[in-house]
């Protein structure tokens, strides 16, 4: 059914895990569809299942949805301070002849099941209680189940997956309210979506089993279908569903292995949708070219690498000043505080095109801030010999006359000292002062670090070292 109301959509997780990556992309989804169309984001937690329920996963996926920044208009809902609604829209059912109670117990249940699977029939709820009328005993051992319509069958056009059809005799008459009153998952789903005014139900397709029997009670309540959108299934590299064998999973972790959310956004936006050849999109950019029709339904894949690739794009298009305002938090995750902001800055940004995360580039930077270099013990063996600190003491010298400290300058000194010693090969020189200055064997261009770090720093480092 064509709905021209104004967008109004719901990201509605079941507090029973992490935001996951597919719970991210559903919530993103949504949430990019509600701002293209400029609708309402509504955020709804599904808590009824209180065995498996917890606040504590709650918490975890509101922060997953602050982090990246996915702000809702209305809610959070709980639907577990919702009963007396869902308790109305039982009553309603039941006075207008369209659910009833059934007085099954689960023996009697189980043993019609098994004599219809062994007639070769489908072992659904046989209907026993639909005509049976009120009875006046047991009711506090019935539930209500819905009287689902016998004839026809139940179409609609999926977004993502063109038209599907059930037919009704695939679907039983469900259960709506368990005997201790509480409402069903399917129950509970449809009255939300109904007094919501949802428009569109994007979620995953792993629900597309219960979309036909959901449709049935918009029906029942006299609600225009909403229109639906079961996105694919994001699998791993290895074509398996998507698990923690492929790494983290909980959205939240990518935020503790430094990606940046809208790096994040724009990978999880691309696991279904595209827009031409475009890989790296702005939040605004993402908003603006959302469109639902261009999803199919062949699964996609989460590659960690490409995920990390587009992290690194996000981060080259940050300005120094903000990719330092990025970078602090990690930095002092590292016990490390920054106290001269423009040292901070140069150190950063000559290691920009190497941090492919803002942990990793956290990490690279750490040697122009911390007080006494970490030595890597196979570096230092290699390097700093007898004869790798003989080197480091003439080029010692030459630096501390050096009457300004430049690239240029320091260059001309390295080149002095090679010759005067005779060393044939620039990395001879080079090594044992990168090893000196930042621990390892990997930095940028040695000139620059050393610029970078300026004299004191330099010359400390090298004392260090000899010694
Ligand atoms: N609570 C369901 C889930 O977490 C979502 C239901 C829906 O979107 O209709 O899978």
């Amino acid at each position: 059914m064509k709905n021209n109301n104004p967008v109004r959509v719901r990201f509605a997780p079941s507090p029973t895990g992490h935001l996951h990556i597919g719970g991210a992309r559903t919530a993103l989804f949504n949430y990019l569809f509600a701002r293209h169309h400029k609708g309402t984001f509504i955020l709804r937690i599904e808590d009824t299942d209180k065995e498996r329920s917890t606040q504590e996963f709650t918490d975890f996926i509101l922060k997953g949805m602050e982090w990246l920044e996915m702000e809702w208009d209305e809610g959070p809902f709980h639907q577990t301070e919702r009963f007396d609604l869902y308790k109305e829209h039982v009553e309603k059912l039941l006075k207008e002849g369209k659910a009833y109670r059934c007085y099954c117990t689960a023996e009697e249940l189980e043993a019609r099941r098994k004599a219809a699977m062994a007639a070769g029939k489908k072992p659904k709820y046989d209907g026993k209680c639909r005509n049976i009328g009120h009875r006046t005993s047991d009711i506090e051992k019935s539930c209500i189940r819905f009287k689902a319509p016998l004839e026809g069958a139940v179409t609609f056009d999926d977004i993502c997956r063109g038209t599907i059809t059930v037919n009704r005799e695939e679907l039983d008459d469900m259960i709506i309210a368990r005997s201790d009153g509480t409402p069903t998952y399917n129950f509970t789903v449809v009255v939300d979506d109904v007094t919501m005014h949802i428009t569109h139900v994007i979620r995953g397709d792993d629900h597309l089993n219960n979309t036909p029997r959901q449709i049935q009670l918009y029906d029942a309540l006299n609600y225009p279908t909403p229109q639906f959108a079961h996105l694919p299934m994001i699998l791993g590299p290895d074509k398996q569903k998507l698990s923690k064998r492929h790494g983290a999973v909980s959205v939240v972790e990518y935020q503790k292995l430094g990606f940046l959310p809208d790096a994040m956004l724009n990978y999880l936006a691309r696991l279904g949708w595209s827009h031409g050849d475009q890989e790296i999109f702005t939040k605004e950019e993402l908003i603006e070219k959302f469109d639902l029709s261009v999803i199919g339904k062949s699964p996609s894949v989460f590659d960690i690498e490409k995920c990390t690739w587009v992290n690194s794009q996000h981060m080259l298009k940050l300005s120094p000043e903000e990719l330092l305002q990025w970078t602090t938090p990690y930095i002092e995750e590292l016990g490390l505080q920054i106290t001269d902001k423009p040292y901070a800055l140069k150190a950063l940004c000559s290691e920009r095109e190497r941090g492919k995360t803002l942990k990793e580039l956290a990490e690279i930077t750490a040697f122009y801030l911390r007080d006494e270099v970490l030595w890597h013990e196979p570096a230092v063996e290699k390097w700093l010999n007898t004869e790798g600190k003989n080197r480091l003491s003439l080029l010692q010298k030459k630096l501390s006359s050096l009457s300004e400290w430049s690239a240029a300058n320091i260059k001309t000194a390295f080149e002095e000292t090679q010759k005067e010693l005779g060393i044939v090969k620039m990395v001879d020189l080079a090594q044992p002062v990168r090893v000196a200055l930042t621990g390892t064997t990997v930095s940028p261009g040695i000139f620059e670090v050393m610029e970078i770090l300026g004299r004191e720093r330099v010359l400390q480092r090298f004392a260090r070292a000899i010694r």
